[in-house]
C-alpha cells in the first residue's frame, strides 16, 4: 500500500482563542495537572482535549464489499468503508449506521463489533462494524463520488484512503476462510506528533 494511506482524518490540536471568554490560549500544564492544556488565564477555563472517535461499517453483500470513492478531503479520490466521526448524543453502533446510510444510502443489518483501532499519533480510535447489507442498491450521499460493490478479489490495495480500512479489510479477508469473526482490537503506529 502507498505511503499516502497512512493520512487520517484531519485532527486539530490547537485552539487559538477561548471558548468561554476569546481570550488568547495559553498552553502550560495547569497546577496539579501532568501535561500541558490550554487554558485560559483571563477566565480560568481549561480546554480539555480528548481522542476522538471514527465509526464505521464493512457492508458486505453476497460476496462483495461497498467501497466508496470519497469525494472530500482528506484523501479525496480513495477508498474507504463508510466512516465518520461520532457524533454526540449517539451510539457507537447508531453512529456506525448514521453514517453508512450518509455515505452509502444502503440498507444494513449491523452486525457484531469487528475492529477497534488505536490510532495515537492522530489522536484518533476508529471503530468499524461488521454488516449485512439488505440488497446491492446505494444511494451515495455528498461526500462519496462513487459506492460500488468489489469482490474480495477486487479490492483496490493500492487506493485505499486509510490504513484502519486496510487492515479491517485484511482482517476479514482472513477470518472469511476460518468462517469466524472476532473482534479485532490493535494499534497503529506513526510518528508522535
Ligand atoms: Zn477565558
Amino acid at each position: 500500500m502507498s505511503q499516502d494511506a497512512e493520512f487520517y482524518f484531519p485532527a486539530p490540536r490547537l485552539q487559538k482563542f477561548c471558548s468561554q471568554c476569546a481570550t488568547p490560549i495559553t498552553r502550560r500544564i495547569p497546577p496539579g495537572d501532568n501535561r500541558e492544556r490550554d487554558l485560559c488565564e483571563r477566565c480560568g477555563a481549561v480546554h480539555y482535549q480528548n481522542p476522538r472517535l471514527v465509526v464505521g461499517t464493512m457492508p458486505v453483500w453476497e460476496d462483495k464489499v461497498l467501497l466508496c470513492l470519497r469525494a472530500i478531503e482528506p484523501r479525496a479520490n480513495f477508498w474507504t468503508l463508510p466512516a465518520g466521526f461520532m457524533e454526540l448524543a449517539e451510539t457507537l453502533s447508531e453512529g456506525a449506521a448514521r453514517e453508512t446510510q450518509e455515505e452509502a444510502g444502503v440498507k444494513i443489518k449491523l452486525g457484531g463489533l469487528y475492529t477497534v483501532i488505536d490510532i495515537p499519533h492522530v489522536d484518533q480510535v476508529h471503530v468499524y462494524f461488521l454488516a449485512q447489507a439488505l440488497g446491492p442498491e446505494l444511494d451515495p450521499g455528498p461526500e462519496t463520488l462513487e459506492a460500488r460493490w468489489y469482490g474480495f478479489d477486487e479490492i483496490p490495495w493500492d487506493n485505499l484512503a486509510f490504513k484502519s480500512v486496510y487492515t479491517t479489510l485484511k482482517h476479514y479477508l482472513s477470518d472469511r476462510e476460518s468462517g469466524e469473526f472476532p473482534t479485532h482490537h490493535y494499534a497503529l503506529g506513526g510518528p508522535k506528533h
